[in-house]
């Protein structure tokens, strides 16, 4: 990755990390199910599953080339013990991991 697109995906981390309320999710179009994530969160709110083919068709053609490169397995979120802590978010190499606002 060059150093520009590395500096921008810095910023939108530290965009992301600052909202304070907000919902973690994983963008399966962009996770390759590496696992790393599971063992940083403090919660165990992190599994990884694997993706039907039905589910597979659905993702974006980023998503679909990236399951038939690095497989189906990704990683899920339990939003009901996800904190929104954002580790998983720093730890993730594919910038897979967003957190969004929650909208009133
Ligand atoms: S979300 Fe990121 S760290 Fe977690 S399994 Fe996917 S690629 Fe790996
Ligand atoms: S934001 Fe924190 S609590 Fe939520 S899944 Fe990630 S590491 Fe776990």
């Amino acid at each position: 990755m060059n150093k520009f697109k590395q500096s921008l995906i810095a910023q939108k981390l530290e965009q992301e990390l600052s909202i304070k309320e907000g919902i973690v999710r994983v963008d399966h179009s962009s996770c390759d199910g590496c696992e790393s994530c599971v063992s940083v969160c403090p919660q165990d709110a992190i599994e990884i599953v694997l993706l039907s083919d039905k589910e597979v068709k659905q993702l974006p053609f980023k998503g679909r080339l990236k399951a038939m490169l690095k497989g189906k397995y990704k990683a899920s979120i339990n939003e009901g013990n996800c904190t929104s802590c954002g580790k998983c978010m720093k730890q993730c190499h594919e910038f897979a991991i967003h957190k969004v606002a929650i909208s009133n």
